[in-house]
């Protein structure tokens, strides 16, 4: 390949993004348009964030071409010095951010966290407890289709008739009768707090493992804003990319030792914390992806300021302005509100999907997704519900009074579903309203 003519065409900036431009120009440009996509629109999926420009550059380094099997210290290929001490600084941060006697950054997303928390905890066939995807479960979590579903025995629990949160007596009922080996608590689409405390009480009355998955509300507790789950849970997996604004991936904090060693593992002779590791690698994986370990490393840093503190405290009150201006104008909520980052949308009275609803509002630059609501009677490929959250646009330095205009937003597509007019024109006024803000990894590096 010739470097010099590709380096002539480049205009350098400071990322080095020119050589992708020169290199592979449809790429290139794609990228643009998804930047500009990001810029002005309103990123209101409550998974999706904006990383910042340093967690970027660290996610795209070099550290992206080396092999490193094993953990710090013992490691299957040689030159990895210096990728155990990025190993070991990530590990080290996450385990002071989070109060944790035991980390683990090589997850390669947050779906396989949750696996190797099977394979470290159950045999297949063991029964395991968790929220179905209607009532704001993870597939993970014992789905048909998933393979927690299909390797072990699904035991769900649901949600209250009436409040439309867990059902705690019911679940104790049912975790006493069903004597699970674990009990999952945490959700994708579920937007009130946990209650880890009384959830630890149940599991310990049944014997069972408790696992956390905050994969959604890693950055809230970091923030404060949510309480934490790692003094009462066994296991506790995350996503790296959502609220905490690390690279897409995933870690697992753990005690050391495992309650029920004599219990349920009397032929291991690992502890808890040697077989979350096992699991991970080398039972399900091979090499980490040292480029996403520096850029969680990099968030980890981020997460550890002040600054960080405001910033999850603002989501949530982003969340709660968003919910009570929806309210004021009729809308229904799950629940009937937010303790956390979203909100779930109650479409199901009105006389479109929420996947209809959630296109129409795509048009108009309001970025969504489609969910379930509880007791939701539409196909899941349709649902009657829209999923709601403030974490991107916090990300952009919005607050509440933004939240007000986004909820007026929403509302007039929604009261209009078929007018292409009035979608052009709140496309228009959205990316106007965009464009007074920054957004991270996009508008900071632009300006570096
Ligand atoms: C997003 C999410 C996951 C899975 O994360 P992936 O990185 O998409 O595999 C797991 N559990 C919960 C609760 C989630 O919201």
């Amino acid at each position: 390949m010739d470097n010099s003519a590709a380096g002539a065409i480049a205009q350098p900036d400071t990322c080095g993004r020119s050589r992708l431009a020169a290199v592979d120009p449809r790429v290139h440009e794609l990228l643009l348009k998804q930047e500009q996509q990001e810029r002005t629109t309103l990123k209101l999926i409550a998974s999706e964030n904006f990383a910042s420009a340093a967690v970027l550059e660290a996610t795209g380094s070099i550290f992206t071409n080396k092999y490193a099997e094993g953990y710090p210290g013992a490691r299957y290929y040689e030159g990895n010095a210096i990728v155990d001490e990025l190993e070991s600084l990530a590990l080290e941060r996450l385990r002071t951010l989070f109060g944790s006697e035991h980390a683990n950054v090589q997850p390669y997303s947050g779906s396989p966290a949750n696996q190797a928390v099977y394979r470290a905890l159950l045999r297949p066939g063991d029964r395991v407890m968790g929220l179905p995807i209607p009532e704001g479960g993870h597939l993970t979590h014992g789905w048909a289709v998933n393979f927690s579903g299909t390797d072990y025995k699904r035991v769900p629990y649901g949600l209250h008739e009436e409040t439309q949160q867990i059902d705690y007596d019911r679940l104790r009922e049912t975790a006493k009768r069903e004597r699970p080996k674990l009990i999952w608590v945490g959700g994708t689409a579920y937007p009130r707090a946990f209650d880890y405390a009384l959830m630890a009480e149940i599991a310990s009355e049944a014997n069972t493992y408790l696992a956390a998955d905050i994969a959604h509300i890693s950055g809230l507790i970091v923030a404060e804003a949510h309480p934490n789950p790692v003094p009462h849970c066994d296991v506790v997996t995350s996503t790296s990319h959502k609220s905490i604004r690390g690279p897409r991936g995933g870690f697992i904090l753990s005690k050391n030792e495992d309650r029920y060693q004599t219990l349920y593992h009397q032929q291991s002779k690992y502890n808890l914390a040697k077989r979350i590791d096992r699991a991970v690698f080398p039972e399900l994986q091979g090499g980490p992806h040292v480029n996403t370990i520096a850029g969680l490393a990099v968030a980890l840093q981020e997460a550890a300021s002040p600054s960080f503190r405001t910033y999850g405290q603002q989501i949530v009150k982003n969340a709660k302005a968003l919910a009570q201006a929806l309210l004021d104008r009729g809308y229904d909520l799950v629940t009937g509100g937010t303790d956390n980052h979203m909100l779930i949308l109650d479409l199901w009275t009105r006389p479109l999907s929420g996947k209809a609803y959630a296109g129409r509002l795509a048009k108009a630059g309001i970025i969504t997704n489609f969910n379930m609501v509880p007791g939701d009677t539409r196909d899941p490929s349709v649902t009657s519900g829209i999923r709601l959250g403030t974490p991107a646009v916090t990300s952009m330095g919005m607050r509440e009074g933004e939240m007000v205009q986004i909820a007026a937003f929403i509302d007039l597509i929604c009261s209009k579903p078929d007018d292409a007019d009035v979608q052009a024109r709140v496309r228009r006024d959205v990316a106007d309203f965009c464009a007074a803000f920054d957004v991270p990894g996009i508008s900071d590096r632009k300006a570096a």
